[in-house]
C-alpha cells in the first residue's frame, strides 16, 4: 500500500474551501458529473484519433445515492486513470488548483462579486464529503487504482479489482451535508446543472409501460420494463445548426427550457459564431405586453453544454435581458467579478454581436412578413424601444423595422410616417407634427376631434415612450411629437383659412375676467376663436412640461421635475355659444354655475374630475335636468 503527503503549504485546505465557498457547496454534483463528461469525451477523440484501441460503446454517466450508507457514487466510463495518473493529476495538478484558487480568493469569495460558479475540479468534492475515493480503470493495459483521502493532506492509494473501464467516485458525506442523500435534491441539482450535458446520464431507473402487442387478448396486461433513467438531453437544439432545426423543434425545445411556461414564444433567434470568440445559443421573444417587470425565467448561461448561471448581466446586452433562451460559450471567462467582466474586451465583443444580430433578424422579420410583425409589435415593442434608448448600435438600425401605430392600428416605419404627414399635419414653422395618445379611453375626446380634423393619431403607450420621443425628437429636426390633448388641435397644426373672432378685443378681455374669477389658479386662461362647432372648454397640458415630467419619473429626466405641481390650460372657445352666453349672463351666481359646469365638463373628458368634485358634480347635474 501506498501512502504519501499532498504537496500543499495549508495544512488542511478543505474547512477552508468549505468555509469560503458555503453558498456554492451544491456545485459539487456539476463539477464531478463534468469532470466524467470530459473523461468520456478524451475517450472518444482518443478513439477517433486512432490513439486507443478500445470499443467506445453508449457510454453513460452513473448518479447513485446510498442513503444508509451515506455515499454518493459518480460512475463514468470514460478514459480512466492509471496509479501514475492518479498521482499526477489528482494529487499534483488537481491540490494545486485548489491551492490557486484559494490563494486568489481567499479575500474576495465572500463578496458576491465573484460569480457563483468556477471550475472548482475535483476537490469539490470536498464541500459536502469528509472522505472521497476514487476506483480508477484506464483505457490502457494497466491495473485498476484506489485512492482514498479524508480531507487531510495525507492520501491513500492502492490497486483495485475494478475490471471495467473509468471511473468511480465515491464520496462519504459529512454530517453537515446529508441533505445531498435526498434523491429529490440531487434529481433537483442534476435538472439545473446537467439537463443538456452531452453524454447521458443515468439517475436511478423508471418503469415503462410496452405497447401492447396486435394480436393480444382482450385482458391482456401491458408489460413493463424497468429502464434507465436519463434525466438530460445529450443533444439540445442550440447544439445543431439552424437548417436542421424546425420552428416546432425550436418551439419544443423552448418548452424543454421552460416547462412551466404555458405561452409560446413569438420567434427566436439562433445564434452561432467561432470567430472571433465561440459563442451559440438560442433567444426567444416572449409574450410581454407593456410590462416591463424582471422576467422569472432568464436567460441561461452555459459553457460547453455545462449549466454556469442564469444571471447573464454585461454578456447579454441589457435590453434583451427581458428575453429568455440559452447562450452556450467557452470564452467568457467565469472567475472573474462582475465589474471585471463588463470591462473585458471579449464580453463587449459577445455583447456587440448579439445586439447586431438581433437587430438583424428582427429587420428580416419584418421584411418577411410584415403583416405578423404587426400583430407581434404590441409584445415585443418595449423590448425595442428599450434598444433604442440604451444600445446606439441598436438604435441605429432600428429605422428599418420600429413601428409607429395608430389609434387605429395602421403601422408607420418613422420614414413612412413622415411622408404621411407632409401632407396636411405641419405646424407654424413648417415641422411635422406627429400627434399621438397615450391612453386610448383617457384622451378618447381629443383623439375623436384630431380625427375629426383627418389627422393621424399615434397610439405610444409604453411607459418609457417620452424618453424615445425626446431621442427621435433630437434626431430627426423636422419632426415634433405632441400629445393630442397638449393644445388646442387647431393650435398645433397649421390651417389655410383663419378663423373671424365673433368677439371683439373689448368683449374678450371681459370674457376672460368673468372666467378667471371662477376659474382655480392652476389652469391658465386661453381665448381661442374657433370652429363655433368645437367644443367650448378644452383643458390641455402643455407637452413639454408634461414629458418632462413623465421623463423624471421612468429615470433619466430632469432633476426634481416629479415634484412640479400639475399645471393646465383651459381653452375656451369665444366662438362658441356658451362663450357669448357667458359673457352675455348678468346674474352673477348664473354666471358662476355656468363656467363651474363648464369646467366641469372639460374636466370629465380629460379624466380630471375625481372624489368629492365629482359628486358634487353629479348632484348638480341631477338638479338642473329636474
Ligand atoms: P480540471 O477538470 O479542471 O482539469 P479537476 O480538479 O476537476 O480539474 O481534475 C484534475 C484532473 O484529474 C483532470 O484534468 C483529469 O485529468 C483528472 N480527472 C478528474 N476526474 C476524472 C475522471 N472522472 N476520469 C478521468 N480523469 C479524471
Amino acid at each position: 500500500m501506498a501512502t504519501g503527503k499532498i504537496n500543499v503549504s495549508v495544512e488542511n485546505i478543505f474547512p477552508l474551501i468549505k468555509k469560503f465557498l458555503y453558498s456554492d457547496h451544491e456545485i459539487f454534483l456539476r463539477e464531478l458529473v463534468s469532470n466524467g463528461t470530459d473523461a468520456t469525451l478524451k475517450l472518444k477523440h482518443l478513439i477517433s484519433i486512432g490513439e486507443a484501441k478500445v470499443e467506445y460503446g453508449n457510454p453513460i454517466i452513473e448518479v447513485k445515492v446510498d442513503k444508509e450508507g451515506k455515499k454518493i457514487h459518480i460512475i463514468d466510463q470514460g478514459l480512466g486513470m492509471t496509479a501514475d495518473e492518479v498521482e499526477k493529476y489528482i494529487n499534483q495538478v488537481a491540490f494545486s488548483g485548489a491551492e490557486e484558487f484559494l490563494d486568489k480568493y481567499k479575500d474576495s469569495a465572500k463578496d458576491s462579486g465573484i460569480i457563483g460558479h468556477f471550475g472548482l475540479g475535483f476537490y469539490s468534492a470536498f464541500m459536502v464529503a469528509e472522505k472521497v475515493e476514487i476506483i480508477t480503470k484506464s483505457y490502457k493495459d494497466e491495473p485498476a487504482a484506489h485512492w482514498t483521502c479524508d480531507g487531510s493532506p495525507e492520501f491513500t492509494l492502492v490497486p483495485a479489482d475494478k475490471t471495467s473501464r473509468g471511473t468511480e467516485i465515491i464520496l462519504h458525506i459529512a454530517e453537515d451535508s446529508l441533505e445531498f442523500l435526498d434523491d429529490s435534491k440531487i434529481s433537483g441539482l442534476l435538472n439545473k446543472y446537467n439537463k443538456f450535458m452531452p453524454i447521458p446520464i443515468k439517475f436511478g431507473t423508471r418503469t415503462e409501460t410496452l405497447p401492447k402487442p396486435e394480436d393480444a387478448p382482450e385482458d391482456y396486461i401491458n408489460e413493463t420494463v424497468e429502464t434507465d433513467n436519463i434525466i438530460n438531453n445529450p443533444n439540445p437544439a442550440w447544439t445543431k445548426q439552424p437548417s436542421e432545426l424546425s420552428d416546432e423543434d425550436y418551439k419544443n425545445f423552448y418548452r424543454e427550457l421552460y416547462p412551466m411556461q404555458f405561452e409560446d414564444p413569438l420567434f427566436h433567434i439562433h445564434l452561432n459564431v467561432d470567430y472571433p470568440f465561440n459563442l451559440t445559443g438560442i433567444l426567444y421573444f416572449p409574450k410581454l405586453g407593456s410590462d416591463m417587470q424582471i422576467q422569472k425565467d432568464k436567460i441561461q448561461l452555459y459553457q460547453n453544454q455545462v449549466y454556469v448561471t442564469d444571471n447573464v448581466e454585461g454578456i447579454v446586452p441589457e435590453f434583451l435581458t427581458m428575453l429568455k433562451g440559452v447562450i452556450d460559450s467557452p470564452d467568457i471567462p467565469l472567475n472573474v467579478s462582475r465589474s471585471g467582466l463588463q470591462a473585458d474586451g471579449a464580453v463587449k465583443k459577445i455583447s456587440n454581436y448579439i445586439t447586431r444580430k438581433v437587430a438583424d433578424k428582427l429587420k428580416a422579420l419584418f421584411n418577411e412578413n410584415r403583416a405578423d410583425f404587426e400583430e407581434k409589435w404590441n409584445d415585443i415593442k418595449i423590448v425595442l424601444e428599450y434598444g433604442m434608448l440604451s444600445e446606439d448600435k441598436f438604435y441605429e438600425k432600428a429605422g428599418a423595422f420600429v413601428l409607429y401605430p395608430t389609434v387605429d392600428n395602421t403601422y408607420f416605419t418613422l420614414e413612412e410616417l413622415k411622408e404621411k404627414l407632409k401632407e396636411n399635419q405641419t405646424d407654424k414653422d413648417g415641422k411635422l407634427v406627429v400627434l399621438y395618445a397615450g391612453n386610448k379611453d383617457a384622451q378618447h375626446s381629443y383623439i375623436e376631434a384630431a380625427k375629426d380634423k383627418g389627422y393621424e393619431v399615434l397610439l405610444l403607450d409604453s411607459p418609457i415612450i417620452s424618453h424615445l420621443i425626446q431621442k427621435i425628437e433630437n434626431d430627426n429636426a423636422g419632426v415634433t411629437f405632441v400629445r393630442v390633448d397638449s393644445d388646442h388641435i387647431d393650435n398645433l397644426i397649421k390651417k389655410d383659412e383663419n378663423t373671424i373672432s365673433k368677439l371683439s378685443e373689448e368683449e374678450k378681455a371681459t370674457l376672460k375676467t368673468s372666467l378667471e374669477a371662477y376659474i382655480p389658479k392652476a389652469y391658465s386662461v386661453q381665448l381661442e376663436a374657433m370652429d363655433s362647432q368645437a367644443a367650448p372648454f378644452i383643458i390641455t397640458q402643455p407637452e413639454f412640461m408634461r414629458r418632462m415630467k413623465e421623463m423624471s419619473q421612468t429615470g433619466g429626466g430632469m432633476f426634481g421635475m416629479g415634484n412640479m405641481p400639475e399645471m393646465y390650460n383651459l381653452v375656451v372657445n369665444t366662438n362658441s355659444d356658451l362663450a357669448s352666453n357667458i359673457l352675455n349672463t348678468e346674474d352673477k351666481t348664473h354666471q358662476e354655475h355656468l363656467v363651474k359646469q363648464a369646467l366641469d365638463l372639460a374636466k370629465l373628458s380629460q379624466n380630471l374630475l375625481k372624489g368629492e368634485a365629482l359628486t358634487a358634480f353629479v348632484k348638480r347635474s341631477f338638479e338642473m335636468i329636474k
